[in-house]
């Protein structure tokens, strides 16, 4: 692991959503998800309702079940309903629906709740960490990355 790289812990989306809300202020943001390569897209357990997918299925054009079986799985352990993911060369592992080439939603319009309001608060602890890095490596594309 390069020196330049640190540990974040990854935590549940909905539950940082819920104590994030409890915070939040109605300020400018003080990050940029433009500029983010979608880190908290990459969070393990990313929670959607019956409605989320009812709105995946209507922006794909295609009946509730088909939007339920390929873009969610439930998580037995949680025992919730969750975005499916797909490979990513940064974190791991990432969002079924996120463009890991040009790093960005792909159903920006249809997304669920969760991805709406996250990270809630005027302040996203991964994009601070992202600027620090960058300007360490004087590369403002440069991906932080939180594996050990
Ligand atoms: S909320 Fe934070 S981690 Fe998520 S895309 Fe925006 S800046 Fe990146
Ligand atoms: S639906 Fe879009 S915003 Fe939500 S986790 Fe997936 S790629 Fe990210």
């Amino acid at each position: 692991m390069p020196a330049t790289q640190r540990r974040i812990i990854p935590i549940k989306l909905v539950t940082a959503v819920t104590a994030a809300k409890k915070k939040a202020k109605k300020k400018k943001p003080a990050y940029d998800c433009r500029k983010c390569p979608g880190y908290c897209c990459s969070y393990p357990l990313i929670e959607v309702n019956k409605r989320d997918v009812a709105r995946l299925a209507k922006h794909f054009e295609i009946t509730y079940e088909q939007a339920e079986k390929r873009y969610t799985r439930y998580d037995k352990s949680e025992k919730a309903i969750a975005l499916r993911r797909q490979k990513d060369k940064h974190f791991g592992h990432i969002c079924k629906m996120f463009d890991t080439k040009k790093r960005q939603c792909t159903v920006y319009e249809a997304r669920p709740g969760v991805c709406r309001e996250y990270p809630v608060a005027k302040t996203c602890g991964y994009y601070d960490f992202l600027e620090f890095e960058r300007d360490q490596q004087e590369d403002k594309k440069f991906v932080a990355t939180t594996n050990s």
